[in-house]
């Protein structure tokens, strides 16, 4: 008995790990979110899967819901593996199932050796939720039937072990034996299990894993073709857009910050359109120095300009037949505008030093991140190119405003990275996402690719990405209260102000919530529009209204 004890000491350390933020609606264990269930209603769902399922369909969806929980657990213990003995940092398992109010737990038996992968345990279950939910309601029977139970010790200790270990409950009170007793034992390499039912469900586990994670990104991204991701209300609204167009040549212009993935959907236009067999050719007019920008993009004869050795087809000529992409248009000199409105509208170009214009068929995509009618305004773009490139603009959303598509940004990316750098992750824990959807990304798509890629290297191996691998700017929510920037609590508070509306003078609720932003981020006028979910111009015009009337 004294294991057990020990155990039990063991879980009250956890309770420090269990925090209950009624506020938010959330539980937390470590970085998982929990739920409290009654033990009624999770029977009643038990007995119902079993009566309309069958018996062994239900077992099997038991026993891999609770092989899921266990596998989560194990990421618990993972993180301490190195900071004490392993047989300890293992017995976190048992402790947690305790922790978890599922099942009293007593090590008989333990042979760990975690280099080696070697595993042989026995247990002795008391006290277990699904025992006495299983025979109140169907009595004592001729097998065991703590599939749940079972479930979780397989997940947690193979995910802990690194390696398939396989669990028999051997002894169950639910065919009337006086307690329930597990057995366990990793199986040699390769091996996975013959005809033992058991093992058998736990390779289907192992299918089913897959399928499950398959189908979610499916689901994700289901109506985002290819390498566009996106269900937002914001991305659908650009995405009908960009479809409309892929069938002409119309020029598009891509309006959009930074790192909103412009060049993408630019691929995008180019591979649904009739010229997709053609080349696509991206320039980034910002990267390319003014003086050599007129020869990039239009070609230059043998010694046109100092340096120029042979002659050379210009990216213009390159994307003949095809796409032409030009980002960061804004940059683009003013001799170059000259040039390019030229070449747009005879369907000409003249090389650097050829007085022989040259025949080009180009369909051409432009985008910025600068307000081009201001740059007209500000003689710094010409009124009559903006004109051409205008007919046809599409604005991508910044990530913050399509915040619900982040799950599946972190798929694809997630995806592509562990490919990348050949290191498998298993997603992120619920709190980290949760950080994600809560951040401003004023780099966007691009910031989140970065983050996420630091992510997969600072996270264990095979493990989920936490939020201290995460390492987002500090001005992030991160806990408790601060969190309320987020969603439904969002919203919630917003409907109690409604509520008092007959007591509230908008004017009056605005400028002491600005002045309240602005106490909290010291002056900082960035940092209190990100509080209000302000852009910086947003909160610069409010700002400069106050100063005018003299407030
Ligand atoms: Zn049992």
């Amino acid at each position: 008995m004294s294991q057990a004890i020990e155990e039990r000491a063991k879980a009250s350390e956890l309770w420090s790990k269990l925090r209950f933020d009624p506020a938010t609606g959330s539980v937390w264990l470590d970085e998982q979110r929990m739920l409290l269930l009654h033990t009624g209603s999770l029977g009643a769902l038990r007995a119902e899967l079993i009566r309309s399922l069958g018996e062994e369909r239900a077992a099997g969806l038991l026993l891999r819901m609770g092989y899921h929980s266990g596998v989560q657990d194990a990421e618990i213990a993972r993180r301490l593996v190195g900071k004490g003995l392993y047989e300890d940092v293992f017995l976190l398992g048992p402790a947690l199932h305790q922790l978890e109010g599922v099942v009293e737990v007593e090590t008989v038996s333990l042979d760990l050796d975690l280099d080696a992968g070697e595993f042989a345990g026995e247990f002795i279950w008391r006290n277990g939720w699904e025992t006495q939910a299983h025979v109140s309601e169907f009595g004592v029977g001729d097998h065991a039937a703590c599939w749940n139970q079972l479930g979780y010790a397989t997940g947690y200790v193979s995910a802990f072990m690194g390696r398939r270990v396989q669990f028999r409950e051997i002894e169950c009170r639910c065919k009337g034996d006086p307690v329930c007793r597990i057995v366990g034992e990793s199986l040699p390499e390769g091996e996975r299990g013959e005809d033992l039912a058991p093992d058998n469900i736990a390779s289907e586990i192992d299918a089913m894993a897959e399928e499950i994670h398959t189908l979610r990104r499916r689901l994700g991204s289901h109506s985002a073709p290819e390498n566009l991701v996106g269900q937002s209300p914001a991305f659908l609204k650009s995405y009908r857009l960009l479809e409309r167009a892929a069938d002409s040549a119309i020029t598009v212009l891509l309006l959009g910050e930074t790192g909103v993935g412009k060049e993408v959907f630019a691929q995008w236009l180019h591979d649904h359109s009739p010229r997709r067999d053609k080349p696509f050719v991206a320039v980034n007019c910002g990267a390319i120095p003014h003086d050599l920008i007129e020869s990039e993009l239009f070609g230059a004869e043998a010694g046109a300009y100092t340096g120029a050795k042979g002659a050379r087809a210009g990216r213009f000529a390159r994307a003949d037949g095809g796409t032409l992409f030009l980002d960061e248009i804004g940059d683009l000199p003013y001799p170059a505008q000259v040039k390019l409105l030229r070449a747009l509208q005879t369907g000409e170009i003249d090389r650097l030093g050829s007085d022989r214009p040259q025949k080009v068929d180009v369909r051409l995509i432009a985008a910025t991140n600068v307000d081009l009618q201001q740059a007209v305004a500000g003689g710094k773009f010409r009124a009559d190119l903006f004109y051409r490139l205008n007919p046809y603009p599409i604005e991508i959303p910044p990530l913050r405003e399509r915040a619900e598509d982040i799950p599946a940004f972190v798929d694809f990316l997630l995806a592509r990275i562990s490919i990348r750098h050949g290191r498998p992750v298993r997603g992120l824990t619920d709190k980290a996402m949760e950080m994600l959807r809560a951040y401003d990304w004023p780099g966007n798509i691009r910031e989140l690719e970065n983050v996420l890629e630091r992510g997969v290297m600072l996270a264990e191996p095979g493990g989920a990405i936490d939020v201290d691998a995460l390492n987002l700017p500090s001005s992030v929510p991160v806990s408790g209260m601060r969190l309320t920037r987020t969603g439904e609590v969002k919203d919630r508070k917003l409907d109690d102000m409604v509520r008092a509306l007959p007591d509230l003078d908008l004017g009056a609720a605005e400028a002491r919530m600005l002045d309240e932003a602005l106490r909290r981020s010291d002056g900082d006028v960035g940092e209190a529009a990100k509080l209000l979910g302000l852009t910086r111009r947003q909160i610069d015009y409010r700002l400069k209204g106050r100063a005018e009337s003299g407030e």
